[in-house]
């Protein structure tokens, strides 16, 4: 065996061992003039049936693929880039497609002249692509559970601290703000005000009309409170049965009487529908407010107590009133 032979044969040992086909084509002519055997014949064509041409070769390259494929021959025949690589799907004999890689050079070209002889090799990564793919997908699977459980922690957390007749903050959670409030306010040296509200005389609410119509005046009452306030910055909570604690941030006394004010007001002049006659529930509130100036903040249950005790005043000169 010459020198010749042996490289040859070393050549097919090395492409054999590396699970490489070697290919050539004629970018002069577009013939292939070394086909790659072991690629036909994993796609399942007979060589010698099949890809003498280039164009032959490219009307089996996925639809998808042919675009990129083109633009990364033109890039290397064009000497932006010093080898062309690709990978591309090929459509089997029996129409499944099959993803291979291919690796080529332009060869003997010249200072004056192109070279026209296109050498390179193909593998196949079909098996790399779809673990690709299979990973892809789970992890869009993944993404999308994550997003799900997000928006259910979302759901969860307002169940956790909703108050389920009214919709508003519940007593739990307004406990939580009411201390954050307090530590704002004594940090920033800003006032802090909050407003207990009682509805007057319910048990008779209830005992008149029924359960139910004193349930729509609770709403009713929530209702006020909620678009009387200054919205993202006061809390309204039902702290009990029919009794309710606002919140408000950055308010003084005299802004936490006035709105004290208007709530009672609205409310004495709001109704609600209570039989089928048509006959109307009326109901008013009491209300006890309490505040402090931002130098010398207190607990927050300390101010609840505060609300409570002015409550408590207004109930006893009357109801219907505000009272600090
Ligand atoms: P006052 O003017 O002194 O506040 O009198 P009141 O009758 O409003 O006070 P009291 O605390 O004696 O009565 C509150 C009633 O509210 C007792 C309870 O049956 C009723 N209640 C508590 N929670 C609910 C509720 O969710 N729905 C209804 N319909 N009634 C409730
Ligand atoms: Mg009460
Ligand atoms: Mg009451």
């Amino acid at each position: 065996m010459n020198e010749l032979n042996r490289n040859k044969e070393r050549l097919a040992l090395a492409l054999e061992a590396a699970g490489l086909d070697l290919w050539e084509n004629d970018l002069v002519t577009g013939e292939v003039t070394f086909k790659a055997l072991k690629t036909l014949d994993q796609l399942g064509y007979d060589s010698s049936e099949m890809a003498s041409t280039v164009e032959e070769l490219l009307g089996l390259v996925h639809p998808d693929d042919q675009p990129h494929l083109q633009q990364a021959v033109q890039d290397h025949v064009d000497g932006i880039t010093p080898q062309y690589r690709c990978e591309f799907r090929l459509r089997a004999k029996n129409g499944a497609w099959i993803w291979f890689a291919n690796f080529g050079k332009v060869m003997d070209g010249t200072a004056t002249a192109e070279g026209r002889r296109f050498v390179g090799v193909t593998f196949n990564i079909d098996d790399r692509k779809r673990k690709e793919h299979e990973i892809e997908q789970m992890n869009r699977l993944l993404a999308e559970k994550n997003a799900l459980l997000e928006n259910l922690n979302l759901q969860l957390e307002l169940l956790a601290s909703t108050d389920s007749l009214t919709g508003l903050t519940n007593r739990r959670k307004l406990m939580e703000l009411g201390l954050q409030e307090c530590k704002r306010a004594e940090r920033f040296r800003h006032p802090l005000s909050v407003l207990m509200l009682d509805i007057d005389y319910f048990k008779s609410i209830n005992d008149t009309w029924g359960h139910l119509v004193g349930d729509q005046v609770i709403r009713a009452v929530a209702e006020v409170c909620k678009e009387r306030v200054r919205q993202g910055v006061d809390t309204v909570a039902r702290f009990g049965g029919e009794e309710f604690i606002l919140l408000l941030p950055e308010t003084n006394m005299k802004g936490a009487y006035q709105l004290a004010e208007v709530l009672r007001e609205s409310i004495a002049q709001r109704e609600v529908v209570a039989n089928a006659q048509g006959d109307h529930a009326q109901f008013t509130v009491s209300i006890g407010a309490a505040s402090c100036d931002g130098s010398n903040i207190p607990a927050f249950e300390e101010l609840l107590n505060r609300a409570d005790k002015a409550l408590y005043k207004a109930k006893q000169s009357g109801r219907n009133s505000v009272e600090d």
